[in-house]
């Protein structure tokens, strides 16, 4: 699935298994598979996770539904300190679902989300994000009656005061050269790949605890792609931890140093980032119907 802007990256994509949400029957047929243990980083360059200390955030087996559709089975998923996690999985495996669990907007049905040793078990976005838990959703989030300079702007001086604005600005037009060439630009009159420039920018900035970032690369050319990708690697050496959720496996292996595996609702497959990529062949890419 791509946006407006799409394009098809030089990652694989995962397949649409055209799947609706789970009916609230007991649960899916979730396939065996171990869940192999981690082994730090994997690549060079990476914020050093050391696996004693205690997790950042974590979710605590977490059952999470939409009213009668359950969407997610008992998911286990811990990110230490400087640790870059990527959730990988299919058109409607949960991925948004676990998003939003991480970050506050839907409360588990059952399980329990913990910050930094905290319970925050159905505590609000606000409490999450005043923890140092940011979220990049999927799609975009920009007041489009203001220019691109005042939604920044905007941001910044809430999050670090008027005195703040300008070195964060100075961040942003750094990160994203394209948005400080259209800083007087009202916002909705920017490409749809430029509004995902402008509402990653105002997170990116902010060197959060932990960000949880859903399909960033959703919709954005491949060289936008690579923008975004090279600010994560920036966020995670400065010693951000990341729960990085894609469609997109190949920027999200080379960031990250452990990965995870959703199907149907359910973590399959857990291990270092070097092992996945023939347990995503093997799991998510299904051979072809004769
Ligand atoms: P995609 O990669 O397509 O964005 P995903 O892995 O992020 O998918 P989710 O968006 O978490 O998957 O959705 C998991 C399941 O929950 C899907 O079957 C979806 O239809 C369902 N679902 C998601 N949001 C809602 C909602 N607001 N109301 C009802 N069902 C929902």
């Amino acid at each position: 699935m791509t946006g407006p802007e799409g394009s098809e990256g030089p990652d694989a994509a995962l397949p649409d298994p055209d799947r609706p949400a789970v009916p609230d029957t007991g649960g899916p047929a979730i396939p065996e598979g171990p869940v192999a243990d981690a082994d730090g980083p994997t690549m060079p360059g990476a914020a050093a996770a050391d696996p004693d200390s205690p997790a950042i955030l974590e979710l605590r087996n977490v059952s999470a539904a939409y009213g009668p559709f359950r969407a997610l089975f008992g998911v286990t998923i811990s990110v230490g300190p400087g640790e870059a996690v990527a959730l990988l999985g299919a058109n409607g495996a949960g991925k948004t679902t676990v998003a939003r669990v991480a970050t506050g907007l839907v409360a588990p049905t059952s399980g329990s989300v913990v910050v930094e040793g905290e319970d925050f078990t159905g505590a609000g976005a606000f409490k999450f994000a005043r923890a140092g838990v940011a979220h990049a959703p999927e799609g975009r989030s920009v007041f489009a009656t203001l220019t691109v300079e005042e939604n920044l702007s905007l941001s910044f001086r809430q999050s670090r005061g008027r005195d703040g604005v300008g070195s964060g600005l100075e961040q942003a037009f750094g990160m994203f050269p394209v948005l400080g060439e259209r800083r007087r630009q009202l916002a909705g009159t920017l490409s749809g790949g430029e509004q995902r420039m402008l509402s990653m920018a105002r997170v990116l900035v902010e060197s959060p605890a932990v960000l949880v970032a859903d399909e960033l690369s959703l919709g954005l050319a491949p060289k936008i792609v690579d923008a975004v990708y090279e600010s994560l690697t920036k966020l995670r050496e400065n010693g951000s931890a990341l729960l990085i959720v894609e469609q997109h496996v190949g920027h999200a292996l080379d960031l990250c140093h452990r990965v995870l595996l959703l199907h149907h609702g359910a973590v399959t497959w857990e291990g270092p980032s070097h092992d996945a990529a023939d347990r995503v062949l093997a799991e998510l890419f299904e051979p072809a119907a004769p």
